[in-house]
């Protein structure tokens, strides 16, 4: 549905997005994860069309969007970071005008009343958007996105500026637009790729660094680590055999340690019960790691600068 290949985007001397592939089917609610000035913003202004690239291509419904054509347009919905709104228009009249730029003509009454209800603003149709508080401009914001109901939504950083119910509330709307649309989200906050979203992209100086469904990116990177707590006369360093060995403590005779592998995710439980076992060592306890998004994200942007060093 969205199919993102070798896009660069040079502003001057500064590389914001540098040769990014990735492809989002149909249905997906995918989360566009970085921290600040990673080039997510750029991205999505290419790719609903807003910013031409320096190089790559962009192709919407396998149509290319440097194609500027309507069909395009009208299969995407934006919501760009602070949402320009008007002020003083009231709700309906704003809602109105985006619908005669979207010439929906006659199908507006209809269009505005499907979004309003979609978006729960129908209450304050009659009111001034100044006079709105931040969140209810943000679901004024999603109404105008999907005024045309566009089957893909592109929301860049939704719940920036809301307060923590406001935040809740719209990670809801979004989780219920996205039951019927195509959406990617960008954030820097992590647990609203986890509340909202079924796949994360994460990029970091304009590269993907990951690109998986959360689940499994959790499972790749944290499935290795082991943590091993024994009673016995081997000394810990003996574990250095499954690979990087850290964290060693002793208490009363039991020693635990973690055991981080070399070979990254792979499992190395059975060998490690087997090495136990013909050392005749007490084994109290042996599991995998499990690690929060957090620290999986930490570790992610943290590579990269590693490698540029
Ligand atoms: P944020 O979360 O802070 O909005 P982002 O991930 O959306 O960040 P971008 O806004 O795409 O990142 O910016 C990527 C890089 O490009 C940054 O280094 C930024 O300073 C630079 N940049 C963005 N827009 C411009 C511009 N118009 N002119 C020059 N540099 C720009």
């Amino acid at each position: 549905m969205i199919s993102v290949r070798s896009l660069i985007k040079d502003y001057g001397e500064i590389r914001a997005v540098n040769g990014i592939s990735f492809e989002i089917k149909s249905g997906e609610v995918v989360g566009f994860l970085g921290p600040n000035g990673a080039g997510k913003t750029t991205t999505m202004q290419i790719i609903t069309g807003y910013l031409r690239p320096t190089s790559g291509e962009v192709l919407i419904q396998d149509r290319d969007i440097s194609e500027n054509h309507i069909s395009i347009k009208n299969s995407i919905g934006y919501l760009p970071e602070n949402t320009p709104l008007y002020e003083d228009l009231n709700v309906y009249d704003f809602l109105d005008f985006v619908a005669s730029v979207r010439e929906l003509n006659g199908k507006k009454k209809d269009s505005i009343k499907r979004a309003s209800e979609l978006c729960g603003i129908s209450d304050v149709l009659d009111r001034p958007i100044g006079e709105l508080s931040k969140g209810y401009r943000q679901r004024v914001g999603l109404a105008q996105a999907i005024i045309h109901d566009p089957p893909i939504l592109i929301l860049d950083e939704p719940t920036t500026g809301l307060d923590p119910i406001q935040i809740m509330e719209i990670r809801e709307l979004i989780k219920r637009l996205g039951e019927e649309k195509t959406v990617l989200l960008s954030t820097h906050i992590l647990p609203e790729v986890e509340q909202t979203c079924n796949r994360v992209i994460v990029i970091h100086k304009g590269v993907i660094v990951a690109d998986s469904d959360i689940d499994e990116l959790r499972e790749a990177i944290s499935g290795g680590v082991v943590r091993v707590e024994y009673r016995g006369s081997i000394n810990p360093d003996e574990f250095r055999r499954f690979g990087k060995v850290s964290d060693i403590t002793e208490k009363d005779g039991n020693i635990s340690l973690k055991i981080v592998p070399a070979e990254g995710s792979v499992d190395i439980r059975e060998a490690v019960y087997r090495f136990c076992k013909d050392s005749d060592l007490v084994l109290l306890e042996l599991y995998r790691e499990k690690r929060s998004l957090e620290e999986i994200f930490r570790e992610l942007t943290l590579e990269v600068r590693e490698v540029e060093a």
